[in-house]
């Protein structure tokens, strides 16, 4: 397009719709680098006023073209026709009607809102009417203008820009920090803060503490005096005894807990500790001192649970640490009982028999309420059993796949998970303590 062709369109597009200085060089917002819209629609505007044809004065042609400039709020124009007794009266801009003069107001009210937040980057995104967006559009297909910048864009350079410089953050398209929404339907601002994920690993120390929160048995979750209002079982997790110290500092809405797998609640685990993310929902601060942060995990709740290895991970980090729980290797120490005293050569039998064993397992009845009844293949490398005083006790240790329930592996589930202790022993055994001495990887 070239200038002549500019200013035919933009002369057509002005004598129709009023718009704004910006609405108008947004349009031909392919020209001349480094002019704002509003600088480039406001020179299109005195273009065509200086491109009048002087010599046939103030014709009838002239008159609706100086008119149509006045209308849009081109200055010169209003002067221009008041000095020749003409008055006439601004209109709203065509397609955003004034919006985008509320620009400044809602990025005051995000730099109010931000104080709260800590963050280093940002990105900011804008919800428009619908009208407006459908005006633009329209008036696009009628002029064949494709290449302009759209509303939107504009209006979140422009935000950004104006939050750059009263903040010193920067602008982060792909994982900004916050997220800043400038709604011009409500007239309001919403700041939603990216999640921050820590990852770290805990030692459960204790037989009866659960992994995660759970809801109270008798009121769901809604509040009771069982569970004294709280909606919880009453039941210390792991969830919370470290997403609560997390949750003091980084002042979020909420946290999630995600385990690279879980224990039973009276399964201690020890050894180098389970993988987790906590992701901290909301958080206003978002540069924490783990150090500190596990030291008083480690006081508060000693004896009970331990973390270690606390480091801030990126978002994607959770969906690897859950498919790695399914293979990860794992150790455990199991304490079994046997309902009929045990020959020594059984536990030799039971060591070989177990020797990079393929078990198939049916989802055991215990959990069968809450997972789907199917048949899992797992391997289990190898079996170390040891003889304890009793003959009808004895101590194995048991490395196997992860995901492998190894209670089940133990008892044999009434024939669900085979081979099974109870199986290859020729008596009921079943597990009566166990720990996971190490999860690998
Ligand atoms: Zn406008
Ligand atoms: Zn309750």
């Amino acid at each position: 397009m070239d200038m002549a062709e500019l200013l035919e369109v933009a002369e057509a597009l002005l004598r129709r719709y009023p718009l704004c200085d910006s609405c108008l060089g947004r349009q031909f917002a392919m020209l001349g680098s480094n002019l704002s819209n509003e600088e480039r629609g406001f020179s299109i505007k005195t273009l065509l006023m200086m491109n009048l044809d002087r010599e046939r004065g103030l014709s009838e042609d002239n008159k609706e073209l100086l008119i149509a400039l006045a209308r849009s709020g081109h200055n010169p124009s209003i002067e221009y026709l008041k000095s020749k007794g003409i008055d006439v009266e601004q209109i709203p801009c065509y397609i955003c009607r004034g919006l985008l003069e509320h620009i400044p107001r809602l990025v005051r009210k995000a730099l109010e809102k931000l104080k709260h937040y800590e963050f280093n980057t940002f990105l900011v995104g804008s919800k428009v009417p619908e009208e407006v967006l459908n005006r633009e559009e329209r008036l696009r297909a009628e002029y064949k203008l494709d290449r302009g910048e759209s509303i939107k864009a504009e209006i979140n350079r422009r935000a950004g820009k104006l939050i750059r410089e009263a903040t010193g953050k920067e602008v982060d398209f792909s994982e900004p920090d916050i997220i800043v929404t400038l709604d011009f339907g409500l007239m309001d601002v919403e700041v939603l803060p990216s999640p921050i994920f820590i990852y770290g690993r805990y030692r459960k120390l204790s037989r009866s503490i659960s992994q995660c929160r759970w809801l109270c048995p008798r009121c769901r979750g809604v509040g009771c005096s069982y569970c004294k209002m709280t909606g919880k079982r009453r039941l210390l997790s792991i969830e919370e005894a470290i997403g609560s110290v997390i949750l003091k500092y980084a002042l979020g809405d909420d946290v999630k807990f995600h385990g690279a797998g879980r224990e039973d609640v009276d399964v201690r685990m020890l050894g180098n500790g389970r993988p987790f993310v906590i992701e901290v929902v909301r958080p206003k601060i978002r540069n924490l001192d783990l150090d500190r942060i596990s030291i008083e995990i480690n006081y508060r709740c000693r004896g009970i649970v331990e973390v270690m290895d606390l480091k801030f991970v990126p978002r994607d980090f959770v969906k690897k640490l859950k498919a790695s729980a399914e293979v990860r290797p794992k150790v455990y120490k199991a304490l079994v009982k046997v309902d009929n005293e045990l020959e020594m050569d059984k536990l030799s039998l039971l060591e070989r028999m177990f020797k990079e064993r393929i078990i198939r397992q049916r989802t055991p009845l215990r959990v069968l309420h809450r997972r789907a009844d199917k048949v899992r293949i797992k391997r289990v490398d190898w079996v170390k059993p040891r003889m304890l005083t009793s003959r009808r006790v004895f101590e194995a240790l048991v490395k196997c796949q992860g995901g492998l329930y190894v209670k089940e592996l133990i008892s044999g589930d009434k024939g669900r998970t085979s081979p099974s202790f109870s199986e290859v022993l020729g008596t009921n055994a079943r597990c009566i303590r166990l720990d996971v001495l190490k999860v690998e990887g």
